[in-house]
């Protein structure tokens, strides 16, 4: 649809009026209600909301998890909405990584292994494997740590191997569900802090769910959920906050409560 010079102006994500509804019938129940939200390239994006309001579900569509139940989701332009699921794999294998709560590493295997396993299902060479998961390894503060198993590692290092497996394909979009929702605030600044060096020196774009102000104001922008819709969309104050302009329309809305958020921190590159 988008003739190739409109590409680089164009949103990475676009969500079109969409709305996702669980079950049928009686036990229906409408979790997005008719959802707008544009993401340019490069945006570090926080996503609050109360529990129930939507995020893990939007999240989910995000990542090519599940599908609105109408509406449009646009990734470069591309419907992902009318992919079959097997371009959704496709979709998710080359374009996205993802980082939990959770860690979600497998025991029993070592760090490198566990940042190999994306780029084996990618059907990349072993020395092509070994080679970019040690680079990740290396990028996250981990040289050295390659061997461990998971229980051998610090919850801040398992999350920082999790996010090694996460940008090893190098994707274009991270989507990181309550990163630091595990971890201690010393440990949860850190992961923080490289996810911004990452967004900053890599220009991955970046989507987190959060529910502690003080983790959403390391992002450009947050996005407030309230049930099933947006309820406020502001940019976090620093200067390049505003260098993407043009997504949604709900950029001028700014809250007491998000006003009242801590400055955004600039110290990028922090291991
Ligand atoms: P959040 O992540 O903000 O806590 P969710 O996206 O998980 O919210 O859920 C939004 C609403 O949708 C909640 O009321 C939840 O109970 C409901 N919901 C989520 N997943 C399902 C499902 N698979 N079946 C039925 N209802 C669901």
């Amino acid at each position: 649809m988008n003739a190739s010079a409109d590409l680089a102006a164009s949103p990475l994500i676009e969500l079109r009026g969409v709305t996702k509804v669980y079950g049928h019938g009686q036990a229906a129940f409408t979790a997005l209600r008719g959802l707008d939200l544009r993401i340019q390239p490069g945006e570090f994006v926080a996503v609050m909301g109360p529990s129930g309001s939507g995020k893990s579900t939007v999240m989910n569509i995000l990542g090519c998890l599940d599908t609105p139940t109408q509406g449009a989701y646009l990734f470069r332009g591309a419907h992902v909405e009318r992919m079959s699921r097997t371009q959704r794999a496709l979709l998710r294998r080359h374009y996205l990584g993802f980082v939990f709560q959770g860690f979600n590493l497998l025991a029993r295997t070592s760090a490198i292994e566990n940042v190999e396993l994306p780029l084996l299902y990618r059907g990349e060479s072993r020395r092509a494997r070994h080679a970019a998961a040690r680079a990740a390894l290396e990028r996250v503060g981990l040289t050295g740590w390659e061997t461990h198993a998971p229980s051998e590692l610090s919850g801040g290092q398992q999350q920082r191997v999790a996010i090694a497996r996460a940008i090893a394909t190098s994707p274009t979009l991270l989507l990181a569900d309550e990163p630091t929702g595990n971890l201690d605030t010393q440990r949860s600044r850190e992961i923080m802090d490289l996810l911004v060096a990452l967004n900053r020196e890599q220009g991955i774009t970046i989507v987190l769910v959060t529910h502690e102000s003080e983790m959403a104001a390391y992002a450009q922008r947050v996005v407030g959920f309230l049930d099933g819709q947006i309820d406020t969309d502001h940019h976090n104050g620093s200067p390049e906050a505003h260098m993407h302009d043009g997504h949604g329309n709900g950029d001028r809305t700014e809250t007491a409560a998000a006003q009242a958020l801590p400055a955004q921190r600039t110290n990028a590159g922090g291991h």
